[in-house]
């Protein structure tokens, strides 16, 4: 923290938020810079650059400016909905760099990424195929794809964010796979080219993802001696980032690097799906301390940032850093263990709970690493118009989502006649 209080790269916080109001998603053009740089100088390392396709998966923050940062440094996209598609190409990505995953494709959603040309589908599910092979001989296509699926390996995560035991409704069951692989390659309009998998998110434990790679290898070598040869293997996404100091994640080359072990010397071309480990510690929360209340049993300060803004304490109990922007001259309250809380109508609305500081009303603060599944999960329950989003690029602070006004809330609403 430098005298005029926190900033992001060469731009104060206090600034951006005079400028901007709060609440206000801040994000730095050389954090996701470097973020992607990390799997990039990984891959390179080891030899696997030429060969290897990383796609952004695009739920984790879809904002255009991001996504165009990332198409601009060579990434491809993994998406899950036809309105990702569009995003993707909407900001400038190449369809034939987009991996389309989810388990509930619309036929709808199916035809405009068949027209736009994708790299692959990976599918979900036996009917899913079916339905894709209808689909694409409709068109008179042959549709690229990639069966997920599920290793049934512990990713040892959250539960909800937990996809690859065999209870998950994620991809097909390990021991199906090689059937379904024989009765996809038996469709006249589908075209097998790779396989995929994805055992959760939030990981800070290399040995699951490497355990699960060489699932998928076996597999991959049991296809490829009853003929169905694969083109690509992708390996999903899942790394985690470090919100607290005391749970910490490993630097991407230490992750990726047992997986990539077991992919020396093979020929397949690699597809990665990072999400979080992108963009999660290059984006942070600012707010403003509206009221404090200090109850009979405990301190509250609300803010003007809720669980509508950011949903992970109150969807997953997430604990994300919260600290005082303090630029030079506010007086300090006096430090007390406070409950941070939004204005919406809900207990479970909480952004931290007992957290040591010394605050004020206007007091700003800034909530840390909700870069990731922050504003791609924002709602406007309680009518709260979502947040401001910005991104700092050196000195300049550019917006890139205006914030939203009441009227737009409700235009889409009509009453009886
Ligand atoms: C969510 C998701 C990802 C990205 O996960 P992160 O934990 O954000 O890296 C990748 N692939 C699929 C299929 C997903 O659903």
């Amino acid at each position: 923290m430098g005298p005029r209080g926190l900033q992001v790269e060469s731009v104060a916080l206090d600034e951006i938020a005079a400028r901007f109001g709060t609440p206000c998603y801040v994000y730095s053009r050389a954090a996701l810079t470097t973020a992607f740089a990390a799997y990039r100088d990984t891959l390179q390392a080891k030899g696997l650059l030429d060969r290897a396709l990383i796609c952004y998966a695009v739920k984790a923050n879809s904002n255009l400016a991001i996504l165009n940062l990332f198409a601009r440094l060579g990434a491809g996209f993994d998406i899950v909905s036809g309105g990702e598609l569009a995003r993707v190409l909407a900001a400038g990505g190449s369809a034939d760099k987009i991996v389309f995953s989810g388990v509930g494709k619309a036929r709808e959603e199916m035809r405009a990424a068949l027209e736009a040309g994708i790299h692959c589908f990976n599918v979900e599910s036996a009917s899913e195929l079916e339905q894709l092979d209808e689909v694409a001989g409709q068109l008179g296509r042959r549709a690229p794809v990639s069966l997920r699926v599920n290793p049934d390996v512990d990713a040892r995560t959250h539960p909800y964010i937990s996809t690859g035991l065999k209870t998950a409704k994620f991809g097909v069951a390990f021991d199906q796979a090689f059937e379904i692989y024989r009765r996809a390659a038996s469709l006249p309009h589908l075209q097998v080219k790779g396989i995929d998998c994805h055992i959760g998110s939030q990981l800070l434990d290399p040995a699951p993802a490497a355990e699960a790679a060489d699932k998928v290898l076996g597999l991959v070598d049991r296809l490829a001696a009853a003929g169905i040869a694969l083109e690509h293997i992708d390996l999903g996404g899942g790394l985690g980032i470090t919100y607290r100091a005391d749970e910490p994640a490993p630097p991407t080359a230490d992750y990726l690097g047992p997986m990539l072990a077991r992919l020396a010397g093979r020929k397949e071309k690699l597809v990665f799906e990072p999400g979080r480990s992108l963009v999660g510690n290059a984006g942070l929360l600012l707010t403003r301390v509206q009221v404090l209340k200090h109850g009979e049993a405990r301190h509250f300060a609300v803010v003007d940032a809720a669980m509508n803004d950011l949903m992970r304490p109150a969807l997953y109990d997430a604990w994300h850093e919260i600290v005082k922007v303090g630029a030079g001259g506010t007086a300090a309250g006096t430090p007390m263990p406070y409950e941070i809380v939004g204005p919406v109508c809900e207990s479970g609305d909480f952004l931290g709970h007992d957290r040591e500081l010394a605050l004020q009303e206007g007091d700003l603060l800034a909530i840390l690493s909700a870069g990731a599944y922050g504003m791609a999960m924002a709602s406007n329950y309680n009518t709260r118009p979502r947040a401001a989003e910005v991104m700092v690029d050196g000195d300049a602070a550019h917006l890139i989502r205006r914030r939203e006004n009441v009227a737009e809330l409700f235009a889409l609403e009509s009453v009886l006649p």
